[in-house]
């Protein structure tokens, strides 16, 4: 898995540089979703920032992670019934959730076998569902349902 680690410093310029004006929430945002290794949804996100600035709102970090998107520094990818979820990598990939215990893994993929000759392709988003290495080996005495 990749690191990012975005400083304070760093996500001001970073968002001055894509034209977005650096706010204290933008920066906060970009900085929790780049250093989070799973995939957050905005309930995560405001959780997580929510002690922090107590005024902020969910439609706030939703409305942020929005215009994220739009300037390509995040993308979203729907998992579940939890929601949109939100990452900083915006390299195509695919995800995987675990059934057991329902984290989420990005899984590189061959992008040739997404292409068509027939149709344009637009957006690749493929969601597939497993079980984690962990749940595999660490825990397959512990039966499921
Ligand atoms: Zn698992
Ligand atoms: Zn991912």
């Amino acid at each position: 898995m990749k690191e990012t680690h975005v400083t304070m410093g760093d996500s001001a310029a970073f968002l001055r540089e894509r034209g977005i004006k650096p706010s204290y929430t933008r920066r906060r945002i970009l900085e929790c979703i780049a250093n989070c290794a799973s995939h957050p949804t905005v309930e995560m996100i405001f959780q997580e920032l929510h002690d922090e600035l107590p005024t902020l709102s969910k439609t706030t970090v939703y409305n942020v992670l929005k215009l994220f998107e739009e300037h390509d520094i995040v993308q979203s990818v729907v998992m579940d019934d939890q929601g949109i979820r939100y990452e900083f990598n915006t390299e195509f990939h695919g995800h995987m959730k675990c059934i057991k215990c329902k984290q989420v893994f990005d899984i590189d993929l061959d992008v040739k076998v997404l292409e068509s000759k027939e149709h344009e392709i637009l957006t690749t988003k493929v969601v597939l569902t497993g079980i984690c290495f962990d749940c595999r080996f660490t825990n397959n005495k512990s039966k499921t349902n």
